[in-house]
């Protein structure tokens, strides 16, 4: 009798070329999974802002090899610090910096979206394990775990394991659980980029730094080896419902909503380029039971879409990438459904943590006194940032999967 050929590697359908999806797509081809990522957008990394990547993330990063890349594009900012809205008193910091390094290994890193994107892009590009179908959308999936997409042009794919990583209106979720549209959480975010000789002179720090106000809070950063302020201003209304991160608003409504902060904000603002000012309505979920259906399987926003208020939503999506490649790799690869189960098993409790902890900033974020000052003191008394953070960034996803 001939001996029966030994199985081909796995395959794996991963939509949404985001960072969620380019990550997974890597740690999945260094797994031995040949992956096919389809896109929508016709090019990788061409939209966004900052993002704050914190080493639980960074770990999963330089672990995929690209240290060298994405230090070169990076800012390592020195303390992540918060202040008053309007007199800028200190009410807690916690170093970063090298003292982030020591303590996790791994660094605190300030990026440009487009810029992480790119490196990922550039990455996946170099992997012979993996096609990039840009310009593509993919059109449906059936609603039974089957492994299998239509692409707008008609085509069918299929593959061993089909991984959603398609955002926070994930076209996956729906084939597999029903519609059901996300929360609109009543925060707006302006966001915009300033270049930094615009902000010669000014006291903004190498930090990441929050300021809470009555109602809103503004974060600042700089990206880009330092080269350019990433800011995002929240602000509670209930006027503007677009998601995009090309959507612009007025330069003069991002004024008025921050008159009478600290002069360090109104600078910021007051620098950020008239036509470059954009605003995204923040949308989340409760966390779903299930992610998972048969050999089909949900990552990053598509299952768990979060407020930006721990800096955590792309952090997770690349932590899902790192376990679920763990999960699919080695004899764990033959009974798919099963490798899924215990991937979400393994994720869920800590990203339900996250949303829900993400939803509690907002309200401790946008206190009025005299709530703000009990919050203020219990920060300054320890329960600061820095604390509440700790455990987060010690997660290593590389080896939560054994
Ligand atoms: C203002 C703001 C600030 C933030 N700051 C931070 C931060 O500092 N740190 C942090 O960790 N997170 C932050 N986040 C959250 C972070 O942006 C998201 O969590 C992250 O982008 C999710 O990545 P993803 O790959 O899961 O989804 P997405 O980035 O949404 O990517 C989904 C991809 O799927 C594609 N797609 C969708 N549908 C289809 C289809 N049918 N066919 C083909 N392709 C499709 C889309 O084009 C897209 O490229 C912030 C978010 C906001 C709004």
């Amino acid at each position: 009798m001939a001996p029966s050929a030994a199985p081909g590697p796995l395959t794996a359908l991963v939509v949404g070329g985001g960072v969620g999806g380019l990550t997974a797509a890597l740690a999945l081809a260094r797994a031995g999974v040949a992956v096919t990522v389809v896109e929508q957008a016709a090019a990788l990394g061409e939209v966004g802002a900052g993002l704050q990547v914190s080493p639980n993330a960074s770990r999963v990063l330089f672990g995929l090899g690209l240290e060298a890349a994405l230090s070169a594009l990076a800012f390592r900012p020195e303390a992540v610090e918060a202040r008053g809205w309007r007199r800028g008193q200190e009410i807690s910091r916690a170093p970063l910096g090298d003292a982030a390094l020591r303590k996790y290994g791994f660094p605190y890193l300030h990026l440009h979206r487009a810029d992480l994107v790119s490196v990922l892009g550039q990455a996946c590009e170099a992997e012979p394990h993996i096609t990039l179908r840009l310009g593509e959308a993919v059109a449906a999936c059936p609603g039974d775990g089957t492994p299998a997409l239509v692409l707008a042009s008609g085509e069918r794919l299929e593959a061993d394991v089909l991984v959603g990583a398609d955002g926070i209106r994930s076209l996956v979720r729906e084939a597999l659980f029903g519609p059901a549209a996300p929360r609109f959480t009543g925060n707006v975010a302006w966001r915009g980029l300033v270049p930094a000789e615009r902000l010669a002179g000014s006291d903004v720090r190498p930090t990441a730094a929050l300021w809470m106000g009555p109602g809103a809070h503004f974060v600042h950063y700089f990206v880009r080896g330092g080269t350019l302020v990433n800011f995002v201003g929240v602000v509670e209304r209930d006027d503007w419902r677009e998601e995009s991160w090309s959507s612009r608003g007025e330069a003069a409504d991002l004024r008025r909503d921050f008159a009478g902060w600290h002069p360090t904000v109104r600078r910021i603002v007051e620098a950020a380029p008239e036509d470059a000012c954009f605003r995204w309505a923040l949308f989340d979920r409760d966390p779903l039971p299930r992610w998972s259906r048969g050999a089909t399987t949900l990552l990053g926003d598509a299952c768990h879409p979060t407020l930006p208020f721990m800096a955590q939503g792309a952090c997770m999506a690349i932590e899902d990438a790192a376990v679920l490649a763990a999960c699919l790799s080695g004899r764990a690869a033959r009974d798919v459904p099963a490798a899924l189960e215990r991937y979400e098993a393994l994720r869920r409790p800590r990203t339900s943590g996250i949303q829900a902890g993400s939803r509690r900033n907002a309200t401790i974020y946008h206190l009025r006194p005299p709530l703000s000052w009990a919050r203020n003191r219990g920060m300054k008394a320890g329960l600061g940032m820095g604390a509440a953070m700790d455990g987060l960034y010690r997660y290593d996803a590389l080896s939560a999967a054994g």
